[in-house]
């Protein structure tokens, strides 16, 4: 019975639910949580003023994590069988949806750590092989994309190549050295996503951010041989735009703009995400966003997603958290 759960994961969408705890600010003004997750799969909704209301009060995924798990939890019996994935040549990707401060570049830096940190582990106990581990990063922004690890500000353009599909043309791509290094490149990025910002959050919030960590090993024995092949994936972590984006009408100027765009890439996502759940054959318009078009060959053929929703707690943010929960459930 195990293995065909496993089976069936595989091709499926894991759809994994988080529940980040109040913040110390959130206690200050009084705000109360409605949501509690019952066990390992059903988070339910329980709000006595809303009693008798109609939207429905208890939602089940592959597995959802309360206000005080650890990253390393969600780490560990969420994302790292999908991640590592790519230690045997499969691609991958990893997204954090959710409203802005639900807690998706929290959730996405921590597994990114934690992923290098066992890829690294791999790498070390096979040295049958030889393995070279890269990092890029890049923003999508407006429908348009930029290197995260460059500082200067150019538009990175997409180029189809007939056997890697959609590639970014001249992104900076980093030779991973140890996890100290990891995290400089972090911070680089975090600092790259906060600039033209003009209120906090307020860039991070409508942009996506893609970090990959592709893998590309050779078996020593052929190196620089002629029979030597090189086996090479990726796993992509995606934080997303805030999903808040993709339900408001912005009404003005470069606003409307980006938030056309914003809704382009994510309602372009959620489409995407609705055929892939429902097997990964058929016409996916893949092609519609840059979001999409960048990731189509880490999301089609034999690739493994995985879907991190976060969620607040905040009765003040009940309306988001529920838009967040039902594009969860459109996932699964
Ligand atoms: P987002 O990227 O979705 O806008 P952040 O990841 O920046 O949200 O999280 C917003 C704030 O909440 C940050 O200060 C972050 O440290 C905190 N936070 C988020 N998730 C958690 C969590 N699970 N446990 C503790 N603090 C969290
Ligand atoms: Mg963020």
């Amino acid at each position: 019975e195990k293995a065909q759960m496993a089976a069936a994961r595989e091709e499926r969408i894991l759809v994994l639910v988080r529940l980040r705890p109040l913040s110390d600010k959130e206690i200050v003004a009084n705000e109360v949580s409605d949501w509690e997750c019952i066990n390992d799969n059903t988070i339910l909704y329980r709000n006595t003023l809303r009693e008798g209301s109609t939207f429905p009060s208890a939602y089940t995924f592959d597995r959802v994590f309360r206000g005080d798990c650890l990253t390393k939890q969600v780490y560990q019996e969420g994302a790292k069988e999908i991640a590592l994935s790519v230690v045997k040549g499969v691609n991958s990707c990893i997204f954090a949806y959710g409203q802005t401060s639900s807690g998706k570049t929290y959730t996405m830096d921590g597994i990114t750590e934690y992923t290098v940190a066992d890829i690294f582990d791999y790498i070390n106990r096979h040295e049958e092989r030889a393995f070279v581990l890269k990092f890029s990063a890049i923003e999508i922004y407006n429908e348009v994309v930029r290197d995260l690890l460059s500082s200067d500000n150019t538009q990175l353009r997409l180029r189809d190549d007939p056997e890697r599909g959609t590639i970014v043309e001249k992104v900076t791509e980093e030779s991973l050295k140890d996890l100290n290094h990891l995290k400089e490149l972090l911070a680089i990025c975090e600092a790259q996503r906060r600039i033209g910002e003009t209120s906090l959050n307020e860039r991070s919030s409508r942009s996506h951010q893609i970090i990959r960590l592709t893998i590309e090993s050779s078996a020593r024995e052929f190196l620089g041989k002629e029979n030597s092949t090189t086996l090479a994936a990726s796993v992509n972590f995606i934080d997303l735009a805030g999903s808040e984006r993709a339900s408001q009408a912005l009404s003005t100027g470069t606003r409307l703009k980006e938030g056309c765009h914003i809704n382009r890439s994510l309602l372009t996502l959620s489409t995407v995400v609705r055929k892939l759940s429902k097997g990964r054959q058929g016409h996916i318009n893949f092609r519609d966003s840059k979001l999409t078009r960048i990731l189509q060959p880490c999301l089609s053929g034999n690739a493994r997603t995985a879907i991190i929703c976060t969620l607040s707690p905040a009765r003040s943010h009940v309306e988001q958290t529920r838009n967040t929960l039902l594009f969860a459930c459109c996932a699964k």
